[in-house]
């Protein structure tokens, strides 16, 4: 049996709601219907082909969007029900926080920002909440998946106060500088947690890092220190899991006491409280969000800007280019039912709106639909 909720937690039968009226569930609950219909639909299915830091064909062992999100709501939820708040709510949240993701990861989303720089730019993290709000075609009487307020508040993490003014009530926060409930504030760790560890493994797996440069890391070296006390003669993949296991179990263990500690100074009475309370609530103590930081460094300048993974972000920018700039000069080129909406009569649109359809196109696309529809077009 679950502990009760914490008063600062968020209630599902508190929820602000959906922006279209939808009847209820018997069997689950506001954010676990949340959560069912993010896992169903195409753009979750998507992530499976969408690049993290390696290319989907580089091997089939390496993370990708889609194992990436399964490990943030992995190690989300036991933060969350190790804090008594929502985990539901941290799970649908954590499922969805990459969703707006172009392929090619970084590399990807840094090309389409510049090819729309004269039309509003583009932002993954918007990008998810475009996504959930109006892009998935699922329901006959609304757009989008028509998800609860608090969901939506943790799918959009970052926001520019301008893009804020344009998104309503879900946009206020950051027009406000108010914080989001701590369910989508575990999220956000619970991100950089999974990425920081799993590109380790990725990494150490591709060869393009080495186990004895990472423990200029602090955060290794404890951890590699204990395994080989333990185990002296251990290597390959056995040492890099019972290192990697270790420094999951260390930060996460870490963030739970401080965030129970800095929670009971603070004593919200209600996610409202968590709100406004000027503060983010979940954190590290300082020590560990150094070494953790410093870990993030490492994997900055060694693996992020690896040779190999600048190649393949050259390659990302040149794909998306080329696609962005064929569409726009050709939409003939475009889908049946993009090139429809472009040319409608009775609902004209017009340059700018042309070229977000075309960008939210490229965007939903995975890594080998974008080489594909690469190659389709170059070969005519
Ligand atoms: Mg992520």
């Amino acid at each position: 049996m679950a502990n009760e909720l914490a008063i600062y937690a968020a209630r599902s039968e508190n929820s602000k709601g959906r922006v279209h009226k939808d009847d209820g569930s018997e069997y689950r609950n506001e954010y676990q219907r949340d959560r069912d219909r993010i896992i169903h639909s195409s753009a979750f299915r998507r992530l499976e082909y969408k690049t993290q830091v390696f290319v989907n064909h580089e091997g089939d062992m390496f993370r990708t969007r889609l194992t990436h999100s399964i490990e943030v709501a992995q190690i989300g939820r036991t933060i969350a029900r190790a804090l008594n708040v929502n985990e539901d709510l941290t799970e649908a949240i954590c499922l969805a926080h990459d969703l707006g993701h172009t392929p090619f990861g970084h590399a990807g989303q840094d090309a389409l920002n510049a090819c729309m720089k004269d039309y509003g730019g583009f932002e993954h993290n918007l990008q998810s909440l475009k996504i959930v709000d109006l892009l998935e075609k699922r329901y006959a009487i609304f757009p989008g998946l028509n998800l609860t307020f608090e969901t939506r508040e943790g799918i959009l993490k970052h926001c520019s106060k301008n893009n804020a003014k344009t998104l309503g009530i879900i946009g206020e926060r950051f027009i406000n500088n108010e914080k989001p409930g701590i369910e989508a504030q575990i999220a956000n760790i619970a991100d950089e947690i999974a990425y920081n560890n799993h590109d380790i493994d990725d990494g150490l797996r591709a060869g393009l890092l080495d186990i004895e440069s990472l423990r200029k890391c602090e955060l290794v070296d404890i951890h590699y220190k204990r395994v080989k006390e333990k185990w002296p003669d251990l290597s390959g993949s056995h040492l890099r899991h019972e290192i990697i296991r270790r420094m999951i179990n260390y930060v996460v263990s870490d963030l739970i006491e401080t965030s129970e500690e800095l929670i009971t100074s603070v004593s919200p009475i209600d996610i409202d409280d968590v709100r406004k309370c000027g503060k983010s609530l979940i954190r590290m103590s300082k020590k560990t969000e150094s070494m953790h930081k410093a870990l993030k460094k490492f994997l900055h300048d060694n693996l992020y800007r690896h040779e190999r993974v600048n190649l393949m972000a050259e390659q990302a920018k040149e794909t998306i280019d080329y696609l962005f700039n064929a569409y726009m000069t050709m939409p003939e080129l475009l889908t049946d039912e993009l090139q429809a909406v472009i040319s409608s009569e009775s609902n004209k649109i017009d340059k700018m709106q042309t070229t977000r359809l075309i960008a939210d196109y490229i965007a939903g696309m995975t890594d080998r639909f974008a080489f594909s529809e690469h190659d389709r077009i170059s070969s005519n």
